[in-house]
Parts: C-alpha cells; sequence; structure tokens
C-alpha cells in the first residue's frame, strides 16, 4: 500500500473512532507535512459531532505566585530568586469572582503554584464564599495535595480540578520536577476522579528529551484516565530557569497533539491555551479548527498578572473583557460562537 494510501486509512480509522495502537498514535503525530490539513480536519469534524460549535469559556484567576517546587521548566519555581512574589486576598478573588460573573462566564478557574499558606481551610472557606456569592462552576488548579485535602475541596463546592500529568516518560517527569514522583501525580487524579471531580490532565509539548513515543504515551494516558478536559500546550522555556534557551517552534507537532487528543478521546474539553497564543499569534484560531472548543480568558487584576510569569511573553496581558470581545471578532471568521451561559451542565 503507498503511504498516500496507509496514511489516509490511518486518519479515517482515527475519524471513526477505532481504538488506535501505540505503533499506529506514532505515526498519525509524525506524518508527513502534508497530511497536516487532514488531520486537522478529521479532528475539527469529530469535536463538531461531539462537543458541538460552541466554545466554553472559563475565566481563570491566578491567585497566587509562590511555589514550594522547583519544576525545571517553570518560571514560578522556587529557586527563581528574580520573581515578585504575591498572594491575593480571599477578598480580592471573591472581587475578580465577582467580575467574572458579571462577563457571563460560567465557570472560574483558580490557579496558582503549589503555595502551603493556602491550607485546607482557607481554600474551602474560599471556595464557599465563590459557590455562595457567584454560584460560579469551580475548578480547582493547585497541584498535589493529600487525598483529604481534596474531599474537602469536593466538600466544600469544587466541581473540577485540572492536573496536568506533564509528561508520561517516568524518566523525564523526575528529570524536570526534581523530588516528584510520576506515580504520585497519576494517584492524585486518580483519586480526584474517584471523588467525582471533572478532571483535566495534559501535557506540554516540545520539552527536551521527549520523543513522538513519549506522546503517544501522554494520549495514552489521557485516555486510560477518562480525562474530562485536557490541557495541551507548548513548552516556551522561561530565562530564568535551568532550561533557559531550549528552543521549541514547533507550532505543528502541538496542533498534531491536539487533534490525535480529539480523536482519541472524542469528547472531552480541549482549550485553546494561552501558550499556544504566545507561540504564534494565530496559534489559538489554529487549536479552535483542530478540534479544540475552550478558551480561559486571564481575570487576574493587571498589577499581578504580568508576575504570574511562568514562561515569557505571556499573550492576554491586559483586561479578560476587552480580550473576549477580541476573541469573539476572530471566532466569527471561523464560524463559531462563545457560549455564554450560568448553569451546571457538564463540561460547560
Ligand atoms: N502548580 C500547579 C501545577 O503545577 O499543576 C498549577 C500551576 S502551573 C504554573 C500550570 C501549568 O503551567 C503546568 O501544568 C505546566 O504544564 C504549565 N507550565 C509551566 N511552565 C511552563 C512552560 N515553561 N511552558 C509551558 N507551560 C508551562
Ligand atoms: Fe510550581 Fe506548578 Fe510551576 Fe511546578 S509547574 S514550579 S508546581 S507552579
Amino acid at each position: 500500500m503507498s503511504i498516500s494510501k496507509s496514511a489516509e486509512n490511518l486518519i479515517g480509522k482515527a475519524q471513526d473512532g477505532k481504538d488506535l495502537k501505540r505503533k499506529e498514535i506514532i505515526q498519525l503525530i509524525s506524518l508527513p507535512a502534508k497530511y497536516s490539513p487532514e488531520l486537522f480536519r478529521a479532528a475539527d469534524t469529530v469535536r463538531k459531532e461531539q462537543v458541538g460549535d460552541e466554545i466554553f469559556l472559563r475565566g481563570i484567576i491566578e491567585f497566587s505566585n509562590h511555589c514550594d517546587r522547583n519544576c525545571l521548566y517553570c518560571g514560578l519555581r522556587k529557586g527563581n530568586a528574580s520573581l515578585s512574589r504575591y498572594r491575593m486576598s480571599e477578598d480580592e478573588i471573591l472581587a475578580t469572582t465577582e467580575q467574572i460573573k458579571k462577563t457571563g462566564v460560567p465557570t472560574v478557574v483558580l490557579q496558582s503554584g503549589e503555595d502551603s499558606f493556602y491550607s485546607q481551610d482557607i481554600v474551602c472557606h474560599m471556595i464557599e464564599r465563590i459557590r455562595k456569592e457567584t454560584d460560579l462552576i469551580i475548578t480547582l488548579s493547585i497541584g498535589e495535595r493529600p487525598l483529604s485535602d481534596y474531599q474537602a475541596f469536593q466538600q466544600a463546592g469544587a466541581n473540577r480540578y485540572l492536573l496536568k500529568h506533564e509528561t508520561a516518560s517516568e524518566e523525564l517527569y523526575k528529570y524536570l520536577r526534581p523530588g516528584c514522583n510520576w506515580q504520585n501525580r497519576l494517584q492524585c487524579l486518580r483519586r480526584l476522579k474517584e471523588l467525582g471531580f471533572e478532571t483535566g490532565t495534559g501535557n506540554m509539548v516540545g520539552l527536551p528529551g521527549q520523543t513522538s513515543e513519549i506522546l503517544a504515551d501522554d494520549l495514552l494516558v489521557m485516555k486510560l484516565l477518562d480525562a474530562d478536559m485536557l490541557g495541551i500546550g507548548p513548552f516556551i522555556a522561561h530565562p530564568d530557569t535551568p532550561l533557559a534557551g531550549i528552543d521549541n517552534d514547533d507550532l505543528e507537532l502541538v496542533l498534531r497533539v491536539i487533534a490525535a487528543a480529539r480523536l482519541i478521546t472524542r469528547n472531552t474539553n480541549i482549550p485553546a491555551t494561552t501558550a499556544l497564543a504566545t507561540l504564534h499569534p494565530q496559534g489559538r484560531l489554529l487549536a479552535l479548527q483542530a478540534g479544540a472548543n475552550v478558551v480561559m480568558p486571564d481575570f487576574t487584576p493587571d498589577i499581578y498578572k504580568t508576575r504570574y510569569d511562568i514562561y515569557p511573553g505571556r499573550k492576554d496581558v491586559g483586561s479578560a473583557v476587552a480580550i473576549i470581545s477580541k476573541l469573539e471578532k476572530d471566532f466569527q471568521s471561523i464560524a463559531r460562537t462563545l457560549l455564554y451561559s450560568i448553569g451546571h451542565r457538564p463540561g460547560i
């Protein structure tokens, strides 16, 4: 069989939702560039069938840039002495959630470094107030915590939890996250799922030492965990980290992984990440045409926003409302609409 026929068959098999073997997933993300449009079209078709044309909005608040960890890739790492640190108070966080609600965005994502200052009690109190005062759907993205914390957060009213597995290679994970253990990350994800959280995982694409085999394993982990959300974004080197200067401009590869994730996991919610918009001016729009269906405007107050310096050049530093109105125009050009709604339909 010619390469073109076998490539078409492989994309067709993925589009039909048939199980792909590891070898086939490797082939899918490594197809010659001329097949990318077909791959993206297949993912876009499955996205339309499975989750529709509406783009789900999640308002993110990056409430603390303190972190007890030292991940080699991240500008918030404890060892980065040049970062000016901040913590938002509960009242500041609540005022920001009010703004999210006023804008008509149904979900808040509360994200931070792994900051032990925010004890179980502090986080629970914050969740209870947000539920009582705004009734927003609450997603937490605050890292690895003991089971008792996850239980308490859920009882307090949190609905979703985002904890990317980052890479499926235990070896690479150990190198990139000193003192951390990949099995523990997976255990946290399984616990969150068992507790009934809508659970998000995901990876970075373009990490040093990453191979297509590892990326295929990332996709298998996403499927195995039966995740509800998938955060897939490019690794972008930060100058004040040990990975400074490691170039990654492979937008195409990130889009292929997003497309493969849509084909393999079918009805998950996949954001077009800020990191993609940072890598390429059209990154977000391209992702939304290659399987993605979520955007996460950043509502962090301007005085803090630039200090949540995970990687350099983050896009969308500016008012979230202005960003949303720009997104609305962009999305009309690809016949997609933003979904504003308050309600507890799964996924929204
Ligand atoms: N501390 C929590 C954690 O690690 O899960 C949540 C905050 S962390 C800043 C959120 C995400 O940022 C991580 O899951 C990681 O994938 C991403 N990230 C960190 N450094 C990055 C970089 N240099 N390039 C791209 N993404 C990065
Ligand atoms: Fe901390 Fe998360 Fe950054 Fe690691 S990725 S240093 S845990 S904020």
